[in-house]
């Protein structure tokens, strides 16, 4: 099985991913865009259990502004890792977060809210897939 391993910023936090996401793709959302600091999240998302912290867990706050979010990053360097998504029951890997992931994105989410229009021919959701909960919609690139 393929791990992928990653590490916060200043390298305290270790977390490894097994397997394969259940998906990649983009969040546009103000929450995403205010956490990260850029005007879109990649993400990729994991069952919780193909995900686990290896090194440095004393290191690790979350922050949960949201039941639906709880935002997880390193006391040491504030560097952010995952969010867990309780209620979707995945957690988000940011991409970023994991330098030996293939990122493929097939979809970008809460695009109704999006600051930087990517035209890359994939699917714009308005909030968030039918079977997570959301409207399913499709808006406009
Ligand atoms: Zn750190
Ligand atoms: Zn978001």
């Amino acid at each position: 099985m393929t791990v992928h391993q990653g590490r916060c910023f200043c390298g305290a936090v270790a977390i490894e991913a097994s397997g394969a996401p259940e998906a990649m793709g983009y969040c546009h959302c103000r929450s995403c865009r205010s956490w990260s600091g850029g005007p879109v999240n990649a993400f990729s998302l994991w069952k919780p259990d193909a995900v686990r912290v290896t090194d440095g867990a004393e290191h690790l706050r979350t922050y949960a502004k949201t039941p639906q979010s709880e935002r997880q990053y390193c006391s040491e360097c504030g560097g952010h890792l995952m969010t867990n998504h309780p209620t979707f029951g995945l957690v988000d890997v940011f991409a970023a977060t994991l330098p030996t992931l293939d990122f493929q994105p097939a979809v970008h989410v809460n695009y109704a809210e999006s600051v930087l229009k990517m035209r890359d021919g994939l699917p714009k959701l308005k909030d968030f897939p039918a079977e997570l909960g959301g409207s399913g919609e499709s808006v406009p690139e």
